[in-house]
């Protein structure tokens, strides 16, 4: 028995960087492979690895069970599929094109409609991630389409599985999205300020590493006090770190160093306290961020 046919059929439509490596990733681990692209020359090389190209998308959705698609945007899936809303009856789609939790449960809805059972989905890396177990693949959606297909998804990484509700995926993706935005710009400014004492980046960024590590203890413990609506400043208070605050800054000053991100900081540290809430841990500053 030829070994390509013990896994899984799945098709893939949409070959940009993404899709193409999502497509490679299932080639590889010995999927039965069907491609689509808008522009069909972007699918030679996947064939030429063993991938079946369909000529259409109605061709595309009927070679498969499992349908991926990961193109732009929503309006594009929307404009691929509704005309081939009939083929994909009976049939699980895999949505790994990025868009809002809103659009995502609108997609939800109009699958549901058409007997589609659909997952929406967030790649939490770049194509070269694409095939690694470390690579997180967010889900939610239809319940037990995941499980259905948990072998075959796990080709391009670690399912993360967030239930039944199509639009977490996206949610997740923004909000973790805008965590890595903040690390960023937290690093880089860290960087700037070491660096203009001399200090390399590649020397000090290992140390920064580690921290997070630490940094990651943190949120854990307050996760917690944010679900129980209490937060004890056993740790650390925010009345003791608004005061060392003034030292980062103080040192971007010193050195030319933009301030806005850290400013911000001690700006919310400083609203919390005049709350009368300098006594709690830095989890409380949750409210600061929450709409009233
Ligand atoms: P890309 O390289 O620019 O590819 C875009 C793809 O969308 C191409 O296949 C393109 O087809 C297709 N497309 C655009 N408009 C279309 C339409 N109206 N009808 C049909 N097909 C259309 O982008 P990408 O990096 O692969 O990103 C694809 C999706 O993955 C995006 O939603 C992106 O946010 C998401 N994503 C990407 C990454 C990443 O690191 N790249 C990470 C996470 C999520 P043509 O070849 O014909 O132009």
């Amino acid at each position: 028995m030829n070994s390509h046919h013990t896994e899984a059929g799945v098709t893939v439509l949409g070959l940009g960087r993404m899709g193409s490596a999502l497509a490679a990733a299932f080639l590889a681990a010995g999927h039965p492979t069907t491609v689509w692209n808008r522009t069909p020359a972007r699918a030679d090389e996947l064939a030429a690895a063993g991938a079946v190209r369909a000529e259409t998308v109605a061709e595309a959705v009927t070679a498969s069970d499992l349908v991926v698609v990961c193109v732009l945007d929503q309006p594009a899936v929307t404009a691929l599929l509704d005309p081939v809303a009939g083929s994909l009856a009976g049939r699980t789609l895999v949505n790994l094109t990025s868009g809002s939790p809103e659009q995502a449960r609108a997609m939800a809805a109009w699958a549901a409609g058409h007997s589609v059972a659909y997952l929406d989905g967030g790649i939490m890396t770049t194509p070269d991630g694409v095939g690694l177990p470390t690579s997180m693949f967010l889900y939610g959606g239809s319940p037990g389409a995941l499980a259905a297909h948990h072998k075959t998804l796990s080709v391009l990484g670690d399912p993360v599985d967030l239930g039944d509700d199509a639009g977490l995926a996206s949610l997740y993706d923004a909000g973790l999205l805008g965590l890595m935005w903040s690390v960023f710009g937290g690093w880089l400014h860290a960087t700037a300020l070491a660096g203009a004492d001399g200090v390399a980046a590649s020397a000090f960024t290992p140390v920064a590493v580690r921290w997070l590590t630490t940094v990651s203890g943190f949120m854990e413990r307050y996760a917690g006090q944010i679900d129980a609506g209490h937060y004890p400043g056993d740790d650390a208070t925010i009345d003791v770190q608004l005061a060392a605050i003034e030292h980062l800054l103080h040192a971007g000053r010193e050195r030319g160093i933009d301030g806005r991100l850290p400013e911000l900081h001690r700006e919310l540290m400083a609203k919390a306290v005049a709350e009368g809430n300098g006594g709690d841990s830095y989890a409380r500053l949750v409210d600061a961020f929450r709409g009233r």
